[in-house]
């Protein structure tokens, strides 16, 4: 299926923008039909017995691919022309060589770090986590036999190596979620690019894997700064409606393909209609992201002037001198879209604050077309245990706000009138 539709005019690469409505597909496979259609298949008919074989050797890993041999389309939970369309699609924003979809963003994540990851391994992560994500490093793999350690953003590297020294076993794996969920705490992707170098052992190098899932791929390209990969929760801005759940990994065939390996075997692949559903998010994905974060640093701005709330965490809002400052001048090409604030009052006041709300929706998720609004101490980070809550900076008082593509003027109106009521 990998008949690529040209990526180039006259020599010049296409950007991405302009490649989302065509590449990887060609209309000739499909009756003409400009989009591809949804493959709502579990299985694959082969021509003859002898292509059924060849596709397994493949598949299995019996045998390599040759030069101008295609992995033929098998089973569903193998392959599937929407999947591998998408996954096309996906790798052109992080430059990546492969790209692999999952049934959400912890099935992506859960996948790699089981891909990756044995009895006696060490991971460094930053904290906070997403609240998922936070349990399957900090209850789940101790359980398997993997040490965990954490490392926050204002560790600086010869804190992180004592923490590291501390920690009995190999290093295989730097996990890192930049900007954090939900303070917006940024993590250097060089210094854990140069941590994991310094770490190489046997000629193997730990893995460099970034949550990408607030900034990107539009704002932050991991594999530019040494990644090996970028993972994403594709329910947020990669799906933007709030209408799907799914994840990705995109990087190099090393990170990926042992992952994408286990995603057969375990079966977190997304379905054919969701794969299709991405591929239509995906060709408005930019201009969402770009208005969204216009308005994002419209209401940002608001916020800090109003006399009810503190801390904005914003990237927006950093200046030079201020933390994180210089790791996104680095690192990111726009701020994002993602607001957490503090109101007056604690709970009582940020409960106050939500239940007010009438254009914001109080839901957990992010990325949305809608705006979106919750409380990560109760909701989204509910599971982290208190003392790392209290330690990451997720008070009682904290709100997490996904600003959407709705006019700006009345989100702040709303904004305004619920923060009224605090
Ligand atoms: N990573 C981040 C940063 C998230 O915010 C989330 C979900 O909120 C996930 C991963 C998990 O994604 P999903 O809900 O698609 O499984």
């Amino acid at each position: 299926m990998r008949d690529h539709m040209s990526d180039a005019l006259d020599g010049r690469k296409l950007r991405p923008e302009s490649l989302m409505m065509s590449y990887g597909y060609a209309p000739t496979w499909s009756e003409g039909a400009l989009k591809s259609p949804i493959f709502q298949t579990s299985t694959f008919v082969f021509e003859t017995a002898e292509d059924g074989k060849r596709f397994f050797e493949i598949a299995t890993g019996q045998r390599a691919c040759g030069e101008d041999e295609r992995v033929g389309l098998i089973y569903s939970r193998l392959n599937n022309p929407d999947l591998e369309i998408l996954e096309d699609r996906l790798t052109l924003w992080d430059g990546g060589e492969t790209a692999t979809v999952f049934a959400s963003g912890m099935a992506a994540i859960a996948t790699t770090l089981l891909a990756h990851l044995r009895p006696g391994d060490v991971l460094l992560h930053s904290g906070p986590l997403y609240g998922g994500t936070d349990h399957l490093v900090r209850d789940v793999l101790p359980e398997l036999g993997i040490a965990t350690v954490e490392y926050t953003a204002e560790m600086d590297r010869e804190a992180i190596d004592a923490a590291l020294a501390a920690a009995d076993g190999r290093l295989a794996m730097i996990f890192i979620e930049t900007p954090a969920n939900p303070t917006n705490d940024l993590f250097d992707i060089e210094t854990a690019v140069a941590i994991a170098a310094d770490h190489t052992a046997d000629g193997r190098r730990p893995f460099v894997m970034v949550d990408n899932t607030f900034l990107g791929p539009v704002w932050q390209s991991p594999l530019a700064h040494g990644a090996d990969a970028a993972i994403y929760s594709a329910t947020k801005y990669i799906g933007g409606h709030s209408d799907l759940v799914a994840g990705a990994i995109v990087g190099t065939h090393d990170a990926v393909d042992p992952v994408a390996a286990l995603r057969t075997c375990l079966g977190t692949m997304a379905t054919p209609f969701t794969g299709w559903l991405l591929m239509r998010s995906l060709e408005t994905l930019s201009l969402r992201m770009e208005r969204q974060t216009a308005t994002a640093q419209r209401i940002a701005r608001f916020l800090t002037h109003h006399p009810k709330v503190h801390n904005v965490h914003y990237l927006g809002l950093l200046e030079a001198g201020d933390p994180g400052y210089e790791i996104y001048k680095r690192q990111c090409t726009g701020p994002g879209a993602m607001i957490a604030f503090e109101v007056d009052d604690g709970e009582a006041g940020a409960f106050r604050f939500l239940n007010h709300l009438e254009v914001v929706r109080l839901a957990v998720s992010l990325g949305s077309t809608e705006s979106l609004a919750e409380h990560p101490g109760t909701m989204t980070h509910a599971g982290v245990d208190a003392e790392t809550k209290q330690r990451l900076g997720i008070t009682p008082s904290l709100v997490r706000l996904s600003v959407g593509v709705e006019h700006p003027e009345d989100l702040i109106l709303d904004l305004g009138q619920a923060l009224a009521a605090v």
